[in-house]
């Protein structure tokens, strides 16, 4: 009734039934073309100057529509990779599954994507699909019309011309996103069977953007979460660290809660979420996220992996521990073990996992604060990332507050004030490592 409603107030002129989309005006949408970047608004003018159609597509129109600043502009056009290419000097073709082209405008990149056709039944170009209707190729050309059917929610299909400032809304994307509804576009079973991505998507996007997800693309993700499975690990990582880094990630991660969908859809949470110390833990890392993103601030994908998977590592280290294993070994054990386990699921990069390790590495350290020792720690290249992760380890109450401050206020003293603050050796240390020195040569020699 509302929708209909909404849907008559803002002049679709037909349904999209008819195959015929709403074609929005300014008066009613209220996006100006001023609120497109430069950059995007003069591709957009060359592509229609030789004569073809072009327009925003995608995240930006969307958020605009929603208040928020979008990330970055996309347009799509019905010109080929090699059309878009001859109207710009400094473009190039990228990809090879499906060409787009990068134009470079001052500083700007906008990436220029040809419409796709329609996979499946229609058209003929049926689409490449594993056993559990999987996509694997999906690289035809088509209209503008089928271009917005494979895109996943109406509210990422929409059209804008900054030139005529009017929205091209094939599925009543508009209204939805008045409406506040996240609605997939075609049958939801179907499109995360084809993308299993979308289920991850749905959350995200209705966490970033304030929708409810409509229950008929509800409902099915607490049945299908195992398709997640068969996401290469690489893509399954890109989508998790967008989630994690969307600026709403307590957000998303208590949706995926509610809906009882952390456990298998996101590996990385099971387990970690059902402990006490370890949601703690989470969420203080979460949260502090959040708040870095939103102020702009960039966030290290390894120092966002080292706290989710921190207490998994407690977990380990301590039964290793338990069975004799020396401190240290036990750690460096337990912290590989961690992470053989996520690279089953997660395609973690070398780098991040070398950054993961380095936080994790630092722990122990923090607990000498004798002798030379905390001045090596101190000038270790992860000092701060490490620093930071032994603060949100007091804060959620794992380690002694004393230790936290300690370590703030020994960074922020002079090197008499720090000289002041050492703690006396306890007992038997300098003698052990005397002894220990010519055999062992130095290393990651712990003695507590
Ligand atoms: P954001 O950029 O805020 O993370 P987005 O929706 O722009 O979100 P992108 O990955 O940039 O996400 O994708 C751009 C557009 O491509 C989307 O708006 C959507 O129309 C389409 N799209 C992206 N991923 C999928 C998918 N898995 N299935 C169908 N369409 C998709
Ligand atoms: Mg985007």
């Amino acid at each position: 009734m509302i929708r209909k409603f909404i849907s008559r107030v803002l002049g679709r002129k037909a349904t999209a039934s008819s195959g015929q989309p709403a074609v929005i005006a300014v008066v009613q949408h209220g996006l100006q073309r001023d609120q497109i970047s430069r950059g995007c608004q003069r591709t957009i003018a060359t592509l229609q100057e030789n004569g073809y159609q072009a327009y925003v597509v995608g995240g930006a129109v969307r958020d605009l529509l929603a208040g928020l600043t979008p990330k970055d502009f996309d347009v799509a056009t019905n010109a080929t990779p090699e059309q878009v290419r001859h109207c710009f000097r400094r473009s190039r073709i990228i990809g090879r599954r499906f060409q787009i082209v990068h134009v470079n405008m001052g500083a700007e990149t906008i990436e220029v994507t040809t419409f796709r056709g329609h996979h499946g039944e229609q058209g003929g170009n049926t689409a490449q699909t594993d056993e559990q209707g999987r996509v694997l190729r999906d690289n035809v050309f088509g209209s503008q019309a089928e271009d917005a059917a494979r895109r996943d929610f109406t509210v990422n299909a929409l059209y804008y011309d900054p030139t005529s400032e009017t929205i091209v809304d094939y599925h009543h994307g508009v209204a939805d996103l008045r409406q506040k509804t996240l609605r997939m576009i075609g049958d939801p079973k179907t499109r995360y069977r084809e993308d299993p991505v979308r289920m991850l998507r749905a959350v995200r996007l209705a966490a970033k953007l304030g929708l409810l997800i409509d229950p008929a693309a509800s409902r099915p993700i607490r049945e299908m979460t195992d398709l997640i499975e068969n996401v290469p690990p690489s893509r399954l990582f890109d989508e998790m660290l967008k989630l994690l880094t969307s600026g709403h990630a307590v957000r998303c991660v208590t949706r995926l809660r509610e809906e009882g969908l952390h456990h298998g859809l996101l590996p990385l949470l099971d387990v970690i979420l059902d402990q006490p110390l370890g949601e703690r833990f989470v969420m203080l890392a979460l949260d502090a996220t959040d708040h870095r993103v939103r102020e702009g601030k960039p966030v290290s994908p390894g120092f966002l992996f080292a706290t989710l998977l921190w207490n998994e590592v407690l977990v380990k280290w301590d039964l290793l521990k338990s069975r004799g294993e020396p401190v240290i070994p036990a750690l460096f054990l337990a912290m590989d073990e961690v992470l053989d386990v996520q690279a089953e699921k997660l395609a973690i990069t070398r780098r991040i996992a070398g950054d993961i390790k380095d936080i994790w590495a630092l722990q122990p350290r923090f607990e000498q604060r004798s002798g030379k020792r905390p001045y090596g720690v101190l000038q270790q290249p992860r000092f701060k990332a490490g620093y930071d992760f032994l603060l949100l380890r007091v804060e959620s109450g794992e380690v002694d507050p004393e230790v936290g401050s300690w370590w703030t206020d020994f960074l922020h003293a002079g090197d008499e004030g720090r000289a002041g603050m050492l703690l006396p050796q306890p007992p038997g240390e300098a003698r052990k490592r005397r002894r220990r020195r010519p055999p062992s040569g130095g290393g990651a020699s712990v003695t507590e």
